[in-house]
């Protein structure tokens, strides 16, 4: 699999998937998308991650053709489809709410597409089947939608869009109608069917997890603008900014006077609940850095058990909060240590420089 680059911005891209150049669609005053330059390469699986209201959906919406953006360009495998309707452009899209028709069959609602395109009735069976098989139900083709379950309704909508072959797929908070076991469940598959089909992927979730989870690349919305554009690892090990430090994971934020007295670091820095470790308290109430390990006498204000881990929480000396994040090691001890004293250590190197 490539993964583009976004270094340069200034010319369309040939070879992208997709490629968007200063694309902004304005609803009277409201910027849902400013400006906004991407690149997702063939065969990637990218997603599109932030609050409510933050601009992704609208960014899909364009790139389907259902909205034209009031400002820019949109290219698919190197053709401008900007002014082109959403029939005349080689992308599919999965919504939440699974949009079948309910008044036909499984199988007839998977070959649909195929229909439309004028396939004949024998191989239009014959590939929705296989569509079918892909996202293993193919035994329920005679079925309703009213007689699936959640989840079944959720990969029969896949099979309705992978039948079609479309180079793009675009999924719209797909599991969002889930509960927490069949979107995990959903995830794994929808991960092993888009490497299976080599189809790209854009995918627009507000979980970050989700996000982390499934992605090749990830972008970082807010306010119509992309903040942030990355690798997993680099969105979560490497925030840019105090904003994606806190959307993207949970992060203990020390602005530039706390990190100036606690540690002599000009600007704001982001810390990982993970990478802090507690130690039982030594008696001094002073922060120290040594050999490049800082540490942090406390006292432990609250102790959460998430059933993996622990969140405690822990206030320094001089009223400084902090987040850590501890293995669960499952004894009641460890689950209720508030107003113990302690000192919290972690390496300089995690400090993070955010904007
Ligand atoms: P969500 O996760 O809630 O779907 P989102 O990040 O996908 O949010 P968008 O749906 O793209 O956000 O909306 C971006 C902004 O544009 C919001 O302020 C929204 O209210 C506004 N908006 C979206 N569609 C329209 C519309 N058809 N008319 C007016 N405003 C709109």
């Amino acid at each position: 699999m490539t993964v583009t680059t976004t270094a340069d911005t200034s010319s369309p891209s040939t070879s992208a998937a997709i490629s968007l150049r200063g694309v902004s669609k304005h609803f009277g005053e409201v910027k849902a998308v400013d400006e906004v330059d991407l690149d997702i390469a063939d065969g990637e699986f990218f997603s599109m991650l932030g609050p409510s209201g933050s601009g992704k959906t609208t960014v899909l919406r364009l790139i389907a053709g259902f909205e034209q953006p009031t400002g820019g360009t949109i290219q698919l495998g190197g053709i401008d489809v900007t002014s082109k309707a959403p029939f005349d452009r080689d992308v599919n899209t999965v919504f939440q709410d699974y949009a079948l028709f309910p008044h036909m069959s499984v199988l007839e609602n998977v070959s649909y597409g195929l229909r439309v395109r004028g396939v004949a009735r024998a191989e239009r069976r014959r590939q929705a089947t296989e569509a079918l098989a892909t996202v293993q139900l193919a035994h329920l083709g005679d079925r309703s939608p009213a007689q699936l379950s959640g989840g079944q309704r959720q990969r029969v909508a896949l099979a309705r869009s992978i039948v079609v072959k479309p180079k793009v797929l675009l999924l719209d908070e797909p599991l969002g109608a889930l509960d927490l076991k069949l979107r995990e469940q959903m995830q794994v598959e929808l991960k092993q069917l888009q490497r299976d089909l080599g189809i790209t992927f854009v995918f627009v979730t507000h979980d970050q997890e989700e996000a982390l989870t499934l992605s090749d690349r990830i972008a970082v919305f807010s306010d119509g603008k992309i903040v942030q554009l990355g690798t997993p690892q680099e969105i979560y090990e490497l925030p840019t900014s105090a904003y994606v430090a806190s959307f993207v994971g949970t992060s203990n934020l020390f602005d530039d006077a706390t990190s100036t007295r606690l540690f002599s670091l000009s600007g704001t820095h982001a810390l990982r609940p993970e990478k802090i470790t507690l130690q039982a308290a030594d008696g001094g109430s002073e922060v120290t850095v040594t050999a490049g390990t800082i540490r942090a006498p406390g006292v432990i204000v609250e102790s959460i058990y998430l059933g993996t881990g622990q969140r405690i929480h822990v206030q320094l000396a001089d009223g400084t909060h902090l987040v850590v994040l501890e293995q669960s090691t499952g004894t009641a001890a460890d689950r209720d240590q508030r107003g113990g004293t302690v000192v919290a250590s972690w390496s300089i190197d995690d400090l993070v420089a955010v904007t």
